[in-house]
């Protein structure tokens, strides 16, 4: 059995070390009748970062409290009204019981608390802001990163506005997603880029300032073309986009296109149920196998976060003209929508 033990050692170190142990001990009157320590009451958990807090309402004449974390039977002690879990088992279920104790004995139970599932979090935020700078196009404009949701959660999603500056409207889904409200608390972070082409955007041209696509400049698979750049990352958007993703280490990617109506992925059993889940969610035709797992592009994206990451990745193709009034709203929803099942999806999968 683990236990932690919270202040109690400074309370021992003041009974034995205090004036009164170098003394005469003046004698001890048992007293008559000492009344029994009522249970502690009103017993609430919460998961702080990493860590358990347990808070309860105080029984008179209590010296200490040992509060007892169930199924596992964790113990922590503690001479205020309130204990720190620092090391439960995460994506499990507990519930937990305090004691009182006085000189002379220990009070029954209190009433469990509600029961709490501690959730796994990270150590640390993985960049520090919630904006970040991604890098600079080739015309020196910037691209930016924002993030939304809980910081420390481990499910990360990561959404691409725009990677063709004639393709606008993942622009639009952007500013929409960014519209909504994510709490600090949720299960996963959204992170949203806006466009990695702002050159071509602000041309409303699909190649980037020099004239490359920047979705056939992905090293890994590269090869040689005319819009392909002059070498395997040889554009300065490519970089910044490998740089981030890498210190990101998602675990889906959406990136969104235009005009073919539907979801593309790059067969990998990662990404195979998502490819249709965002689909059905933005209500895009489903992928067929040929248009999937048929013929590879050269230095896209998709297949150098395959390679280099552990994250799933969905090219989602709008149709051509995507204003309908309710189109916009749908598919932030299921931007936010995949973040959420794919948070609840890992914390299921691991607690089997
Ligand atoms: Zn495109």
């Amino acid at each position: 059995m683990k236990s932690l033990v919270i202040g109690i050692s400074l309370l021992s170190v003041v009974a034995l070390s205090g004036p009164a142990a170098a003394e005469e001990p003046a004698p001890t009157e048992p007293s008559a009748t000492p009344a029994p320590l009522v249970a502690p009451t009103g017993v609430v958990a919460a998961q702080v970062g990493s860590s358990v807090e347990v808070t309860w309402q105080p029984s008179a004449g209590a010296l200490e409290y040992t509060v007892t974390a169930d199924p596992t039977a964790t113990t922590c002690t503690s001479v205020t009204t309130t204990c720190v879990f620092e090391a439960l088992p995460k994506r499990q279920s507990y519930t937990f019981t305090v004691t009182a104790a006085d000189a002379t004995g220990s009070s029954p139970a209190s009433e469990p608390s509600l029961s709490l599932i501690v959730k796994p979090v990270l150590d640390k935020p993985i960049f520090r802001k919630s904006k970040v700078l991604v890098g600079r196009s080739v015309r020196g404009r910037k691209i930016w990163a924002l993030r939304q949701g809980n910081p420390l959660a481990p499910t990360v999603l990561l959404s691409i506005g725009q990677m063709h500056g004639s393709e606008p409207a993942g622009l639009k889904i952007t500013k929409r997603v960014r519209k909504k409200k994510i709490a600090a608390d949720a299960d996963y972070q959204v992170w949203t880029i806006r466009t990695v082409n702002p050159d071509g955007s602000r041309r409303g041209n699909r190649y980037n300032a020099r004239g490359v696509d920047l979705n056939r400049n992905y090293p890994g698979t590269w090869s040689s073309g005319a819009r392909n750049g002059r070498r395997p990352a040889s554009e300065p958007e490519t970089r910044a986009v490998m740089r981030f993703v890498k210190r990101l280490q998602p675990n889906g990617v959406l990136s969104f296109h235009q005009p073919w109506n539907t979801t593309l992925s790059v067969c990998d059993r990662r990404s195979v149920q998502w490819v249709r889940r965002v689909a059905t969610l933005i209500k895009l035709n489903q992928p067929g196998r040929a248009s999937n797992c048929g013929k590879w592009l050269p230095g896209t994206l998709n297949r150098w976060t395959a390679r280099n990451t552990a994250s799933w990745f969905v090219t989602v193709e709008l149709p051509p003209r995507y204003r309908a009034a309710r189109s916009i709203p749908r598919a932030a929803s299921a931007v936010v929508k995949v973040a959420e099942e794919m948070a609840a999806e890992k914390l299921l999968v691991a607690a089997r």
